[in-house]
């Protein structure tokens, strides 16, 4: 029986040959130095950090070589496939910014000329693959079942072997065509394996993007193709479809770094140019407990789940600029030196990510993320908290609703100018930083923080005089602060601040504590933004108010 006959008696329904999938999927027509990347996730739950920086990344380096992304599902193992993964991967990559041209686009759509793009669509084209294997007589059918292949797992342990199934362990590699067939038509179940061609004695060395040059046994094991299933396993997909889908740069999470020396020997088995790899290393964090250093995992660390950061209201292009900045060391110097450039316009270079995995810091995400609120126009300030308030906490969305025009121009205070004052690292922090702005809740048992001066009947002395006799609504920023000046002479502080620092004794205090007392008074808080426009906004009627309440 030739090897030909036995593919034919394997896979009767595969009539296409490798040949005609390369027809129908041509070389892509692009420029020379244009990548093509991808994302594959399994849809098996929600995008986390690790696959938001994978798909980042790859989303970055085609764009800027006017490459490709496109979005591929890997399905093969269905058991753990989750209902609507895909519609939820497409939409948390979208609300970060990253789309794909090509790929899915739904459950059940998808665009793009190198389809489908979703694996267990794909299964008479790896069979195609394996079909070819197996003619050619590097691939073979393999019988063993689960017992045996538990047996062959006890005796390599105990004999302190490599485990998995090479040399004499692969007990099918070498089966005659004719009991092949017998057993197949007999009904035994069994998988497809790759005959590998690999010598374990010799090496092979692996050029990794980031990780510069890596170098390997080759592999030696008969690895699963094509599952019981009729599906292929992960490492048989990745090469038809990476080859067919003319992926340039692979680009992923550096679990597989191990897996490598099997991906290149099934590309080089086939005769086709293997992509080039870069291994993202995963995101570490220090562990609470034990100080060492881990990588974030889903089990213990919310962070990890793009929703956290989405409940947290931290605007996704924080999140970007942060990835970008762990991802590129050299990203954070060129943004300093560019602050109101776009990401868009930094190129990303592989050679500069850290192969030693990214230490995540949320301080520093924290930062990123004040610094780019800063940025934002009083108006879009508005319009993104109110889409985050309500979503997260309705009542004080509908005071945004309520009050329009007075809660832009309470984040217009020391916005939108050169050095924009930087109080909100998230959306949720608005409603902190501002709460007092609004009678609706600045009502009931309120803390006043006083400092320094905090005698009753001085804060007295001090608001009464100043709203009875320098206060006037319709002061300019200079005459408002000549008065408070003003005031604090009259009241024995000092209102130069050089002055009072040279000789601190003479006075009961200093111009700022005067303000510090008008501050409070009208916010009950000791750390505000500009108190002149905090005034102005009040307005006199409700000045009045909170003085008397006070
Ligand atoms: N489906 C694989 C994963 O989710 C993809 C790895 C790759 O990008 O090749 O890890």
């Amino acid at each position: 029986m030739t090897n030909k006959e036995l593919a034919n008696l394997i896979f009767p329904n595969i009539t296409k040959t490798i040949a005609d999938y390369e027809n129908l999927y041509p070389k892509r027509n692009l420029d020379e130095k244009a990548v093509v990347t991808r994302f594959a996730p399994s849809p098996t739950g929600f995008v986390h950090l690790g696959s938001l920086f994978s798909s980042f990344v790859a989303r970055k380096v085609a764009t800027q070589t006017n490459g490709i992304c496109f979005l591929r599902i890997e399905d093969t193992d269905q058991e753990r496939l989750v209902e609507n993964s895909v519609t939820e991967i497409i939409r948390d990559l979208k609300n970060y910014q990253i789309e794909f041209d090509e790929g899915m686009v739904s459950e059940e759509e998808e665009k793009g000329n190198y389809g489908p793009y979703i694996q267990s669509k794909r299964k008479d084209i790896y069979q195609a693959f394996a079909k070819y294997l197996i003619e050619e007589g590097l691939a073979y059918p393999c019988f063993l079942t689960k017992e045996e292949l538990e047996e062959m797992r006890e005796v390599q342990e105990a004999s302190k072997e490599r485990l998995g199934c090479y040399g004499k362990y692969a007990k099918y590699r070498d089966l005659p065509n004719e009991m092949v067939a017998e057993k197949i038509n007999n009904g035994e179940p069994y998988i497809i394996r790759l005959k590998s061609p690999g010598n374990f004695d010799k090496k092979v060395v692996v050029n990794d993007l980031i990780r510069g040059k890596i170098e390997f046994p080759e592999n030696d094991i008969d690895l699963i193709i094509i599952k019981k299933d009729g599906l292929p396993t992960y490492h048989f997909a990745h090469l038809v479809d990476d080859y067919l889908m003319g992926t340039t740069h692979v680009i992923r999470g550096d679990e597989w770094v191990s897996s490598l020396p099997v991906h290149v020997q099934l590309f080089e088995v086939f005769g086709f140019k293997a992509p080039k790899y870069a291994h993202l290393s995963p995101l570490m964090k220090i562990d609470e407990e034990t100080g060492g250093k881990r990588k974030l995992s889903k089990r213990k660390d919310p962070e990890l789940a793009v929703s956290f950061y989405h409940e947290a209201g931290i605007p996704e292009e924080a999140v970007l600029l942060y990835l970008m900045t762990i991802a590129n060391s050299n990203f954070e110097a060129w943004f300093d030196a560019n602050p109101n450039a776009s990401m868009n316009e930094f190129t990303f270079d592989f050679k500069k990510v850290s192969a030693s995995g990214a230490l995540f810091d949320l301080e520093k995400l924290n930062n990123i993320s004040k610094n780019y609120i800063s940025k934002l126009k009083a108006t879009e300030v508005y319009d993104r908290t109110l889409i985050y308030a309500k979503e997260f906490d309705l009542a004080f969305a509908s005071l945004l609703e309520k009050y329009p025009d007075y809660s832009t121009a309470i984040f217009n205070i020391e916005r939108e100018q050169k050095k924009p004052r930087k109080d909100y690292a998230t959306f949720k922090d608005v409603k902190k930083e501002v709460w007092y702005m609004y009678d609706e809740l600045f009502t009931g048992d309120i803390n006043y923080e006083f400092g320094k001066v905090n005698d009753k009947s001085e804060i007295h002395t001090i608001l009464s005089t100043y709203f009875t006799k320098y206060y006037n609504v319709n002061d300019d920023k200079e005459t408002w602060f000549n008065k408070i000046k003003e005031l604090s002479k009259e009241l024995g502080y000092c209102p130069d601040m050089k002055e009072y620092k040279a000789a601190p004794d003479a006075y009961k205090g200093n111009v700022a504590d005067i303000s510090t007392v008008i501050r409070v008074a009208l916010t009950s808080c000791s750390q505000t933004p500009d108190l002149y426009e905090i005034l102005k906004l009040l307005g006199t009627e409700r000045i009045q108010n909170r003085i008397s309440n006070f």
